[in-house]
């Protein structure tokens, strides 16, 4: 079959692979729709996250590997003692991997596994005809939801959890720092969670252009304006939670400033450096931060609230393409053009 593989920084292939045999339990997946994520293009651009220089200790699994772990599609093969589904079934896959087994997952913060890792950057993953995943993993679509739709549901997952954790109220005023995918996404479950006024931040126009497109009330570019500033004058006391899904010191430093007292930051970024945070500010203010990790039980509340079209996951999507051009056409595109936010990869040709 056709995989889209990592061998190293700059260099993944659409090449002919094997996919492995269905052991008990598991269950292979013919992949409609795959979206690239943030992560692909770190695996991609700088080598980071993918599984090398040993297997992984649950997968067993190592590079060269097929990346992706946004995706939908059908069950194609069942393995012995999977009796819940059904050959045809269309299905989210929910890509974390993890032992089941330490103190965290027996707590059931899976997530938190000490074996943490991801189908697509630390076993085979969805850049692919098919994928075998455990049979754990899949979340049934219901017949309203789509199989682009269902490619989504994994990074609305990122974004709904860290809405849910946060202290969000309805009728509370939040900001959004970052306009990429998982910040639009955000901005999406903001408003299904009753925010009043949703402000995003950024600096293109291009993203900030689709955070009004998705809800946002207000949008500020921090390349142009004092962005605690017109925070205030927006909210007149500050928000009360700012999301942050940029990852760099300005934004955190913004996010935490840009908060009422009593604020919550959540922070939802990979941060490429580790940040500075001005702790008397905190102290005076009573300010939290916290931090949302991926994601633990909330892909079938995602689903409902996707069928229900109380998220309308589809209007981050900037892009359509098919497997061979996702170099180019994906991995290359996402870093060169701002306009961009999710692009997503038909598999099947
Ligand atoms: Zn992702
Ligand atoms: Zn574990």
């Amino acid at each position: 079959m056709k995989a889209a593989v990592w061998h190293g920084t700059k260099d993944v292939r659409i090449e002919q692979v094997d996919v492995r045999e269905v052991q008990p339990g598991e269950v292979k997946v013919k992949v409609e729709w795959a979206g690239i994520c943030g992560s692909d293009l770190h695996a991609y651009h700088h080598g980071m996250g993918v599984q090398v220089g040993g297997p992984h200790p649950l997968t067993g699994e190592q590079a060269p590997l097929t990346l992706g772990h946004e995706f939908a599609g059908t069950i194609a093969e069942l393995g012995e003692g999977v009796s819940q589904y059904q050959v045809g079934d269309r299905v989210a896959i929910e890509p974390l991997i993890y032992c089941g087994e330490c103190k965290y997952c027996r707590e059931g913060h899976y997530n938190l596994c000490e074996k943490f890792g991801f189908i697509g950057l630390n076993a085979n993953g969805g850049f692919a005809e098919y994928v075998v995943v455990k049979k754990h993993m899949l979340h049934k679509l219901p017949d309203q939801v789509t199989l682009e739709e269902g490619a989504l549901i994994e990074p609305t997952a990122v974004a709904f959890q860290a809405v849910r954790s946060s202290k969000i109220k309805v009728g509370d005023n939040v900001a959004v720092f970052g306009a990429g995918p998982i910040g639009l996404l955000t901005i999406l479950c903001a408003k299904a969670a009753g925010a009043a006024q949703i402000i995003a931040v950024d600096i293109s126009p291009e993203r900030l252009e689709k955070a009004k497109e998705v809800g946002a009330t207000a949008v500020i570019n921090a390349a142009e304006a004092d962005t605690v500033k017109e925070i205030m004058a927006l909210t007149g006391d500050g928000v009360a939670i700012s999301y942050e899904a940029a990852g760099a010191q300005p934004t955190f430093t913004n996010a935490v400033m840009a908060l009422k007292k009593g604020g919550e930051c959540m922070v939802i970024a990979a941060f490429a450096k580790p940040a500075q945070l001005d702790m008397t500010s905190l102290l005076v203010k009573e300010i939290n931060v916290t931090a949302s990790l991926a994601y633990r039980h909330v892909f079938p509340e995602v689903i409902s609230l996707v069928e229900q079209g109380a998220l309308d996951v589809k209007k981050v999507i900037t892009k359509k393409i098919k497997l061979d051009q996702i170099v180019e056409d994906g991995l290359e595109l996402l870093v060169q053009d701002k306009s961009q936010a999710k692009i997503l990869v038909q598999i099947q040709s």
